[in-house]
């Protein structure tokens, strides 16, 4: 019962760690991946489980060769649709 209300309480922080450089900065600095119901890397809120990544196509790059998208996320994800949203990355910048 604390174990979950302690990870509750963890997503709900305020300060997030980019994937990529391990560097610790205010949610809003960062960008939010997360995967869909049909296992496509989406950008932006969302439920389940998220991976924070700075704007910056270095930490992505970072976050791609550590296969840390995978190990943050808890799930397999597949390596063109890591590919994919790296051709998007500097493009999305909205939100
Ligand atoms: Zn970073």
């Amino acid at each position: 019962m604390t174990a979950s209300k302690k990870r509750d309480e963890d997503d709900l922080s305020p300060i997030r760690t980019c994937i990529g450089c391990r560097t610790r900065r205010p949610r809003a600095e960062l960008r939010r991946v997360s995967l869909d119901a049909g296992g496509a890397l989406v950008v932006g809120p969302g439920p389940g489980r998220g991976a924070w990544l700075c704007d910056d196509m270095a930490c992505f790059e970072s976050a791609q060769r550590s296969r840390a998208f995978g190990r943050a996320l808890r799930a397999d994800v597949a390596p063109d649709e890591i590919a994919r949203l790296q051709r998007a990355w500097p493009a999305c910048r909205a939100g």
